[in-house]
């Protein structure tokens, strides 16, 4: 299989301009708690690809305002990784008791193909050598932490 590696093409079916045609649901997409998150971007965000539109909601009612952290993968020289989170705008409710109102961004991780490598031949994974590709989509995956 040819060595795959994800460019913001791969990305474009799930990130409308706000207009028709509307965007596909983010695949494989999960709630993540915002402070997760927060906590991600913090200690990743310099391997992540900040990109702005509209994704569908998670009830795919219609698409909202969403800014979108592309994840790198520094196994691969930084290319894409297929992955990513998405913030979306989800405005807030009135608390009564509280007497204001909270927000409630919705925070989703997603990925375009769920990655499981398959181990190529010459592996050597007690010496932290392990070449080989996803075997979903191709993706390289090979990680070298060796001696
Ligand atoms: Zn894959």
């Amino acid at each position: 299989m040819d060595r795959k590696s994800y460019t913001l093409d791969d990305f474009a079916p799930f990130i409308g301009k706000g207009g028709r045609p509307l965007p596909a649901p983010l695949p494989n997409a999960e709630d993540v708690d915002p402070l997760e998150f927060l906590n991600a971007l913090a200690a990743g965000g310099h391997m992540m690809e900040p990109v702005w539109g509209y994704t569908l909601l998670p009830d795919g009612s219609r698409p909202q305002w969403t800014q979108l952290f592309l994840s790198h993968d520094a196994n691969m020289g930084f290319e894409l990784s297929g992955r990513g989170y998405a913030v979306s705008y989800g405005g807030g409710r009135y608390d009564q008791e509280l007497r204001k109102n909270i927000p409630a961004p919705i925070v989703r991780r997603f990925a375009i193909c769920k990655h499981e490598q398959v181990l190529a031949a010459g592996a050597n994974p007690d010496r932290g050598w392990r070449p080989g590709a996803c075997k979903h989509c191709g993706m390289d995956m090979t990680i070298d932490s060796g001696d």
